[in-house]
């Protein structure tokens, strides 16, 4: 019986050792690739529910691994966020998405927005406007870059979170509130948040057209968010029916596999800008 405990607690020392190995692996090659080139950004087309007119993307992060292919935001990020590489990674995100929207423009595409995804971690960070400033400013507002942020944490630090979201605002960007309905946002806070938009959750997305009590709920939030002036963009969207749905409800934006995957600008500017 001993025997079979030590062999288990061994088992166990082992399963940490190596996942902490795989932790410094991992840690190790994001530096590489932050250094090397190494990531990539796919986009998204986001549509105009009405009329199904293009309205600009969404930027995804996308690690292209040498040995194991591509690894998932979902695997990266959270290493990129507890080893603060994110700073970096963010600014570089910022950086290349500000390109491909200044070369939208010159292919003749004007009015695309392209979206950029903002980590919690990043907006604590003292410099993250100093460097949004050192990017944007020579623009005076006149640039297509746009801020997604998770509801979850914008209510950690309200008044923190309001002072960035105008700052970003004040610079030309449009702020969209990421995820909403998954937090715990009071409306109390959310009718303070200086925001342009809402981005309904794909998993509300995904039963909208199955359980009844989430379509009165996404009826609910977006009537919400038109009340309070923002406007509602659903994400996920993956059949018609949603797609349908969606527009009756008077949902502004839409994006997902229905309308089209997030690929790389390559393929995105031959699919979508002609
Ligand atoms: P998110 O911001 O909520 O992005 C939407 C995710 O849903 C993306 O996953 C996208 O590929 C996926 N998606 C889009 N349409 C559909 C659909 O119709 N059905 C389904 N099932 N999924 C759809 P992805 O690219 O794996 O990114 C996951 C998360 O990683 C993002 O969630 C975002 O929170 C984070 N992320 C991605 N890029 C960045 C980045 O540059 N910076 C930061 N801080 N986070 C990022
Ligand atoms: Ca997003
Ligand atoms: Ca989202
Ligand atoms: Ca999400």
């Amino acid at each position: 019986e001993a025997q079979t405990r030590d062999r288990a607690v061994l088992g166990f020392t082992e399963e940490v050792r190596s996942r902490a190995t795989r932790r410094v692996e991992l840690e190790r090659d994001l530096r590489h690739a932050l250094e090397n080139d190494g990531f990539e950004l796919y986009l998204q087309p986001k549509f105009h529910a009405a009329t199904h007119r293009l309205t600009g993307a969404e930027a995804l992060l996308r690690w292209r691994h040498p040995q194991r292919g591509m690894v998932s935001p979902a695997e990266f990020i959270p290493v990129l966020e507890e080893t603060g590489l994110i700073v970096e990674a963010g600014a570089w995100v910022r950086r290349h998405a500000l390109k491909v929207c200044q070369r939208w423009r010159e292919l003749g595409s004007f009015g695309l927005r392209l979206a950029v995804n903002v980590s919690p971690r990043e907006l604590r960070q003292l410099n993250f406007i100093t460097e949004c400033e050192q990017l944007l400013a020579p623009f005076g507002g006149d640039h297509d870059l746009d801020i997604e942020i998770t509801e979850s944490m914008l209510m950690d630090d309200i008044a923190h979170s309001i002072m960035v979201l105008q700052a970003l605002r004040d610079l030309g960007c449009r702020v969209a509130i990421d995820d909403f309905g998954t937090g715990y946002s009071s409306l109390n806070y959310l009718s303070r948040l200086p925001a342009d938009a809402l981005k309904i959750d794909q998993s509300f997305v995904a039963l909208l057209a199955l359980s009844p009590d989430t379509l009165s709920l996404v009826t609910n939030i977006i009537g919400l968010a038109h009340s309070l002036g923002l406007k509602v963009v659903a994400e996920g969207v993956e059949e018609e029916e949603q797609a349908k749905l969606l527009r009756l409800l008077r949902c502004d934006e839409m994006q997902g596999y229905f309308f089209g995957r997030p690929v790389p600008q390559a393929q995105f500017e031959e699919t979508w800008l002609h």
